[in-house]
């Protein structure tokens, strides 16, 4: 038995490496919150392209599980759900430990029993790191004021860790579509964005999307949504499939200070041509297309595809023929949209062009 024990030891530790040995000077995976964060924010973006093209249908029935026949866009939804609640409580945990241990406070301090390992203590119940650190901010401590957003964010924490405990120990429970854009949109993201500002977090970046060519922050398009308009389904979907796309954009950032060196301009060149060429032969192959420039990556690889739109005539002849778009998609990025979304333009989103035309 001990063998084995040691065996599973050895295994850990030297089949693998720990991030903090690598040299690496962009290594900004060190803190694990912010990977969660990464993943957290990929999938709730993502949940647009599990109903894509059928989003009316999640509307019309305001009930998922009445869409039986869409057996695979709801497992698609119930996915991404689970790993967007699963990590966005993983990051705000582990937010938590790190601002109570920045304030030199411990956890375990009233605890009796001191032999606790610190792996242990990662695993610590999200409730008694919120508790402590709340009651911490209220007893106003010296310069208690840059933790002042946990306490406005306390009953929306309170909330993730109830969805998280649903996901995780009974069964999983799924928020409606609408239900849960309103609460990472409302309530979760405005506290990722306090905390990504925080001094202890600003100096990463790494977790969020590469900029977009239109310049649109999908992020803070989508708390402005919740926070200055009436929700509308649609436009929150199209902001996420930015979003979604920005993560996925396989070029390097034209913002990136690295940009000086001419070797990676070559290379950035390189790759826009490649995308930029496969979407022209698919441009070539589909009657009616257009291709234009992306929002999201700037490439010239956005395809508009189009579907005819006919009659027969009594001889069997085609007549009154016309084409319609039907869906775009981006053969870099893989920005996608189906008609299920309307024109940019309804949405008043001034930095795209419309696409139904
Ligand atoms: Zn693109």
């Amino acid at each position: 038995m001990q063998n084995q024990d040691q065996e599973h030891e050895s295994f850990v530790k030297e089949q693998g490496y720990f991030l903090q040995e690598e040299s690496n000077i962009d290594n900004q995976d060190i803190d694990l919150s912010l990977v969660s964060l990464r993943i957290a924010l990929k999938a709730y973006f993502s949940t647009y392209q599990c109903f894509k093209g059928l989003l009316s249908n999640v509307k019309s029935t305001k009930d998922i599980r009445d869409i039986y026949t869409f057996e695979k866009q709801r497992t698609s939804y119930h996915e991404e759900y689970a790993k967007c609640i699963f990590h966005f409580h993983h990051f705000a945990e582990l937010v938590l430990i790190k601002l109570l241990s920045i304030n030199g406070q411990d956890i375990f301090k009233h605890s009796t029993d001191n032999k606790i390992p610190d792996e242990w203590k990662q695993t610590i119940a999200f409730n008694v790191s919120l508790k402590t650190l709340v009651d911490y901010i209220e007893s106003k401590p010296q310069n208690y004021q840059h933790l002042e957003f946990v306490l406005n964010n306390k009953e929306m924490l309170k909330r993730l860790n109830l969805l998280r405990n649903k996901v995780w120990h009974r069964g999983l429970y799924i928020l409606y579509y609408e239900k849960l854009d309103e609460f990472i949109g409302k309530d979760v993201l405005p506290f990722i964005v306090s905390v990504t500002e925080h001094q202890a977090y600003a100096s990463y970046t790494k977790w969020k999307y590469k900029k977009l060519a239109c310049e649109i922050d999908p992020i803070t398009e989508i708390i402005n949504q919740f926070k200055y308009q009436s929700y509308n389904m649609e436009k929150v979907a199209f902001i996420k499939e930015l979003g979604r796309a920005a993560y996925n954009n396989p070029l390097l950032e034209i913002h990136n200070p690295l940009w000086k060196a001419e070797s990676l301009k070559g290379h950035f060149i390189y790759q826009k041509t490649e995308h930029e060429n496969k979407a022209l032969f698919l441009y070539q192959n589909n009657n009616e297309s257009k291709i234009c420039k992306c929002p999201v990556c700037d490439a010239n690889s956005l395809l508009i595809y189009k579907d005819a739109d006919y009659e027969l005539d009594e001889n069997g002849e085609i007549e009154n023929l016309s084409f319609y778009p039907y869906m775009i998609k981006c053969e870099c990025c893989s920005f996608e949209l189906h008609t299920d979304i309307e024109n940019a333009s309804k949405y008043e989103i001034k930095e795209i062009i419309d696409y139904w035309v």
